[in-house]
């Protein structure tokens, strides 16, 4: 199997001052393609700089559904590659559950990020609520469903369980590997299936050996150089 892939999600996070210290570090790393950082929109090329040298890509964090046009305040998925952007996050949660994207959108977006020639991380999961419910699997099958007929390799899926997002509450693998199979034979077995939800790391490598998981999309852990540059050495 190819090595897994290592995504941080920065969130609203980061000054000049704290991309250029952390990322100053990650650039040090000697770390592989595989690995990628979401910034702020406005430090895209800034990391891009910082990180010229290495293999690490550079991703947002959300796009417009929109191309071009009278959306103020949009930034297009064109104008993300313009400026250097290599990935895309969509449809996190946080997006979803704060600021009321729709699955649908979310589908739009991500049509949106691959004609950009960027690669997508489309993000699935279940609120505590949805999962005690036993309406996981369900919740997670009906998010997958605007990803029907998109190009397989273009793109990853990220299982997010929303109780898992920030809590310090890590799914467990047996939570996490049956949703990965899910979401595998809802697409197709090649897609790359990532676990995100309080990756750090002291359970990175525990998390990147459950079955059917290859790789992990890091929040708060990536903001921490020496964190972000643990969890990727303990991808296989
Ligand atoms: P966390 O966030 O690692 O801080 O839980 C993960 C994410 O939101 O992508």
């Amino acid at each position: 199997m190819a090595k897994q892939m290592v995504i941080g999600n920065w969130k609203l996070h980061g000054s000049i001052g704290q991309l250029k210290s952390v990322l100053g570090e990650v650039a040090q790393a000697k770390l592989d393609a595989n690995v990628g950082v979401c910034v702020p929109t406005p430090y895209i090329m800034l990391a891009k700089q910082i990180l010229q040298h290495t293999h690490v890509q550079c991703g947002a964090q959300d796009v417009s559904q929109y191309h071009i046009g009278p959306y103020t305040g949009e930034v297009s998925s064109g104008m993300l590659a313009d400026v250097g952007c290599e990935m895309v996050i969509v449809g996190h949660s946080e997006r979803r559950r704060l600021f009321g994207e729709t699955t649908e959108q979310a589908g739009v977006k991500l049509r949106s990020v691959l004609d950009a020639g960027l690669f997508g991380v489309y993000c699935v999961g279940e609120s505590a609520e949805e999962r005690r419910q036993g309406n996981a699997e369900k919740v997670v099958a009906t998010q997958l469903e605007v990803l029907r007929g998109l190009p397989i390799g273009l793109f990853a899926v990220a299982y997010e369980p929303s109780w898992a997002v920030g809590s310090g509450v890590v799914a467990s693998g047996a939570q996490i590997s049956p949703m990965h199979v899910l979401i595998k034979e809802h697409l197709d077995e090649r897609v790359k299936v990532l676990y995100g939800g309080s990756v750090k790391s002291g359970n990175a490598a525990e998390i990147l050996a459950v079955d059917h998981v290859d790789g992990v999309l890091v929040g708060g852990a990536a903001l921490s150089a020496f964190e972000f540059v643990e969890i990727c050495k303990a991808a296989r």
